[in-house]
């Protein structure tokens, strides 16, 4: 059957959909599907997938089923991509967690993805820069993992031709300005915020993101999340982990501290 206008219309560009645990957050160690969009404006320095920064000349999505892995054309609809979920989750179905690249550059995508994965709970995993989209999958998603960066740990954003959203914010004036934004809409959500620690930066650099959730969600779980060594990133001493956890705390913020399990495990 192919799909209808409407659908094509909802199409975006898939990188991967796999099966895994969850390696992060509050809901680490959790059996999940990912569904993995292509295209980010962002620059974290210390991203761990650049391959999906990029949308231009996205030709395939892999697709790691049960019966073995394959290629599919990138670009997808959300039909097609909850059919691939129902193909890759061993047993019964699972969370999905959909994450990038930034997926918030399609969020009708992710609305329609809802809808057809349903009973299924969808968790989204956003950079943070794009609260107008954010708002409008809200209704949609189960839970949501906001990033909270450094504007030491970006680089000048790159803006992607194909999605007409909101721009990413540049200065750090604009960085404040979606954050607190981003951090109301989650407020009183089944939301956690996570920022990662590199190994070169200053515990006070983190004061701005500290503040900004003690202002606009101060109940939210903040998960402080060691940087995996990968380039010219480096892993932080616990030295500073630590330090940068106890900033967070003088403020009453819900700290935990957690590295990625998935990367210790050696599952994607
Ligand atoms: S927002 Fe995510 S995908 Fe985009 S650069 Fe940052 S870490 Fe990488």
């Amino acid at each position: 059957m192919s799909p209808t206008a409407v659908e094509t219309s909802l199409a975006a560009p898939l990188l991967e959909v796999f099966a895994s645990i969850q390696g992060e957050g509050l809901y680490v160690g959790e059996p999940q599907v990912f569904v993995r969009l292509r295209g980010c404006p962002l620059r974290c320095r210390w991203c761990d997938t650049p391959g999906s920064w990029k949308v231009d000349g996205a030709r395939e999505v892999r697709v790691d089923a049960r019966r073995g892995v394959r290629r599919e054309p990138s670009w997808s609809t959300p039909f097609q991509a909850a059919c691939w979920i129902a193909e890759c989750e061993p047993g019964s179905p699972r969370t999905v967690s959909v994450t990038g690249g930034e997926p918030l550059l399609w969020p009708e995508f992710v609305r329609a993805l809802a809808s057809f994965a349903s009973p299924r709970r969808i968790h989204l995993e956003t950079g943070g820069a794009h609260p107008r989209s954010l708002e409008r999958v809200l209704d949609v998603v189960s839970h949501v993992s906001l990033d909270l960066k450094l504007f030491e740990d970006m680089d000048e954003p790159v803006e992607i031709e194909a999605t007409p959203l909101e721009p990413a914010p540049r200065t750090r004036a604009e960085w404040a300005e979606v954050r607190a934004e981003c951090l109301a809409l989650v407020r009183g959500r089944d939301a956690a915020a996570k920022v990662i620690v590199s190994g070169s930066r200053a515990p006070a650099l983190f004061d701005e993101l500290f503040e900004g959730v003690a202002e606009h969600a101060p109940e939210l779980p903040l998960f402080i999340q060691p940087a995996t060594a990968v380039g010219s990133v480096e892993a932080p001493g616990i030295e500073l982990v630590t330090a940068v956890a106890e900033r967070a705390r003088a403020l009453d913020l819900r700290v935990r501290v957690v590295p990625q399990i998935h990367r210790l495990l050696g599952i994607p």
